[in-house]
């Protein structure tokens, strides 16, 4: 199968999270049939779209080179967000605090809709904490269907964010 280059955003707002990004990072990086190629500063913000109050957020975004199919790699973004204690509980809101926070943001310049799995992310073009760290990676990057990340990150402004420091890889 041919290889593909694709996006992943990572999130984390408790138990250390630039520890969590790190650690992340480095099963990314592990992946089988996958190549981790860069990964972008992290960034720290104050949540968005949330009813009560919690942590600042850190967020990454992470490229990889891979052979594994959409719905695979997802997969396998669940099991590293599992192995660091990501807790889905049916009742929590949407934008619950977590550990960690793996999404597939742009698989190639594919378009996805399938159960479980929408490509690129249905909301990130509207997250500065996602387009941000992606253009650090791509300053070119396109969103198919929606265009350039670096357009519609300008109309973000006001999502403010801080770039902060790396965790040592682990
Ligand atoms: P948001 O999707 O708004 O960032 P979230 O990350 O908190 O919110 P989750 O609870 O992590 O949402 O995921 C909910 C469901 O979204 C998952 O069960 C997954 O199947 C589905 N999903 C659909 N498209 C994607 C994608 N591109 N990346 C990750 N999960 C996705
Ligand atoms: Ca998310
Ligand atoms: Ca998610």
């Amino acid at each position: 199968m041919k290889a593909t280059l694709a996006f992943i955003g990572l999130g984390s707002n408790l138990a250390h999270p630039r520890r969590q990004l790190a650690r992340a990072a480095g099963a990314l990086a592990r992946l089988p049939r996958s190549r981790l190629l860069a990964l972008s500063h992290n960034y720290v913000g104050a949540p968005v779209g949330c009813s009560q109050a919690q942590p600042d957020y850190v967020n990454a975004v992470a490229l990889l080179r891979t052979t594994l199919p959409p719905r695979a790699l997802l997969h396998r973004l669940q099991t590293i967000e599992h192995r660091q204690h990501r807790r889905r509980d049916p009742g929590a809101p949407r934008n619950a605090p977590r550990t960690l926070d793996l999404d597939l943001l742009l698989y190639g310049h594919r378009q996805i809709d399938i159960p479980q799995l929408t490509v690129p992310h249905p909301r990130m073009h509207e997250r500065a904490f996602v387009l941000r760290p992606l253009r650090d990676l791509a300053p070119a990057a396109r969103i198919p269907g929606r265009g350039l990340a670096s357009r519609l990150l300008r109309a973000l402004r006001g999502q403010r964010l801080a770039r902060t420091r790396t965790h040592p890889p682990r």
